[in-house]
């Protein structure tokens, strides 16, 4: 913030400057740049200039609910003084120094932290779960960094045929070609097939789309997977999934007791299990970690969005003293994981880390979290009345609604219709902010937000999406 305006005037054109450079020079991630740069009425530009709590606000004045947490990251609100001055305190110290072959202080402080925090619940007596930490920069690369991990794992091992992964179909793991490998979104993913290793595929267990209705859903998918895993376990490293709650593929809420049985095949057949918690960690679906409310301890749990209360790029692959010790041996053995990134371990980062799990405590932030996503559950439920809403998902502060064009039929909104997009335009008009995946409108909201907050995120969204589809 170099210059700040001194009249609405000032202010416009510095918006129309702004808006120049932007179109000149920025390419955005995950947007059709011509649509971007011919903007439908309503649809202009938003230059996002400062936040609090859960407002951002833009270079002309307006403010916005931030229903979206910044992409999924933020958790205690924006502008926390505690993140802030841990940050600021730590740039008193030294701003990044690597991790190769050195150490840091902030990331060991956080490495403890983030063991002493991780899934417990359901691990056999004599177990210790995660108790290895390794950073990168997003979720892409942890989740790169687990399929690296289990691979060479198994090569160590001496079982070096096991080199295959599940994934579910649908599945999101990020953009970098080996996490795309093991995605399944088609209209990210189908493109680059070419470029990518093959893996083994299961149904996502999609209630609301389930061939055979929705009650069959956990039987038929858990069902599918296991015989998957048992019939191939010889060529299977691991299964890799999103806990919980399938986030890109649109908010799609696994039925209770999935995620366990598919850990207890993993388990039974000698399968290495990877959850991919980059959306679902840190409280966002009530409790810290997705996997503890089926009390799976996975072998590898992946961890970027929330980490730093959503402040700075960081991530971190945990794993087990299994995994680990098989990268142990002599120097020559070159058992070494050959991987980093320049600015592994940030120490910045760290510390914003280590800042935001200390408010989890400080706020109560689990409990405040587990009040609000049932005050949203409370409001939204009158929603499933409007005659496009097919389906409301929640778990926690996660939350998609499927709008669809006939409810009997669930037949769905052509792409092109743009429906969601459609739904997010109103919603800026009421100063909320919203990004949809395709025709499912996401709510996940800082967990920081307050009842009153809520209350418009709920009023809001129910009339841009009577606006939008009516
Ligand atoms: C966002 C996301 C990723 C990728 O994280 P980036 O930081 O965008 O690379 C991976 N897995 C899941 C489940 C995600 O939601």
């Amino acid at each position: 913030m170099s210059e700040i305006p001194k009249s609405i005037e000032e202010a416009e054109s510095r918006h129309q400057r702004l808006v120049a450079l932007d179109r000149a020079h920025l390419w955005h991630p995950f947007t059709q740049m011509q649509t971007w740069l011919e903007p439908l009425p309503g649809d202009e530009p938003v230059i996002i200039e400062h936040a609090r709590g859960s407002w951002i606000f833009d270079t002309r004045g307006r403010k916005y609910l931030d229903a979206i947490s910044s992409l999924w990251v933020n958790v205690h609100g924006h502008h926390r003084p505690e993140i802030d001055s841990a940050i600021r305190l730590q740039l008193e110290h030294v701003a990044h120094t690597t991790l190769l072959g050195l150490a840091s202080t902030p990331s060991i402080e956080l490495a403890a932290e983030l063991v002493a925090r991780a899934p417990r619940a359901g691990l056999p007596p004599g177990e210790h779960g995660l108790t290895k930490v390794f950073y990168s920069d997003n979720g892409s690369t942890a989740v790169e960094v687990a399929l690296k991990m289990a691979f060479q794992h198994w090569k160590q091992r001496g079982k070096p045929e096991k080199r295959k992964f599940v994934a579910l179909a649908e599945g999101y793991h990020g953009d970098t070609l080996g996490s795309v490998s093991v995605g399944g979104v088609d209209l990210f993913h189908e493109i680059f097939r070419p470029l990518l290793f093959d893996c083994l595929r299961v149904p996502a267990p999609y209630a609301y789309r389930w061939p055979t209705g929705p009650k069959h859903c956990l039987e038929s998918a858990a069902l599918a997977a296991e015989s998957m895993i048992h019939g191939r376990r010889d060529e299977i490293a691991a299964v890799i999934l999103e806990p919980l709650v399938m986030g890109a593929a649109g908010m799609i809420t696994h039925p209770p007791g999935y995620l366990k049985r598919i850990a207890r095949a993993c388990r039974e057949n000698g399968v290495l299990l990877i959850c991919d918690e980059v959306a679902t960690g840190f409280g966002r679906t009530g409790t810290l970690f997705a996997c503890e409310q089926e009390e799976v301890v996975p072998d590898f749990l992946c961890l970027a969005k929330g980490l730093t209360g959503g402040y700075l790029p960081l991530a971190a692959t945990l794993t087990t003293d299994a995994v680990y010790e098989s990268f142990l041996g002599p120097f020559e053995s070159k058992r070494t994981f050959f991987h980093g990134h320049s600015y592994t371990g940030n120490p910045l980062a760290c510390a914003a880390a280590l800042a935001s799990l200390r408010l989890f405590d400080e706020d109560r932030t689990l409990d405040h979290a587990s009040a609000m996503g049932q005050r949203l559950a409370e409001g939204l439920a009158p929603l499933a009345e409007l005659p496009h809403v097919g389906d409301i998902r929640q778990r926690g502060l996660m939350i998609g609604i499927e709008l669809v064009r006939d409810r009997k039929t669930k037949e769905e909104f052509p792409y092109a219709e743009r429906v969601g997009h459609k739904v997010a335009l109103a919603a800026r008009q009421r100063e909320l902010m919203l990004r949809p995946l395709g025709n499912v409108v996401v709510l996940m909201p800082p967990l920081s937000i307050k009842p009153a907050e809520v209350d418009f995120l709920v009023d809001s969204v129910r009339e841009s999406i009577v606006e939008a589809t009516g």
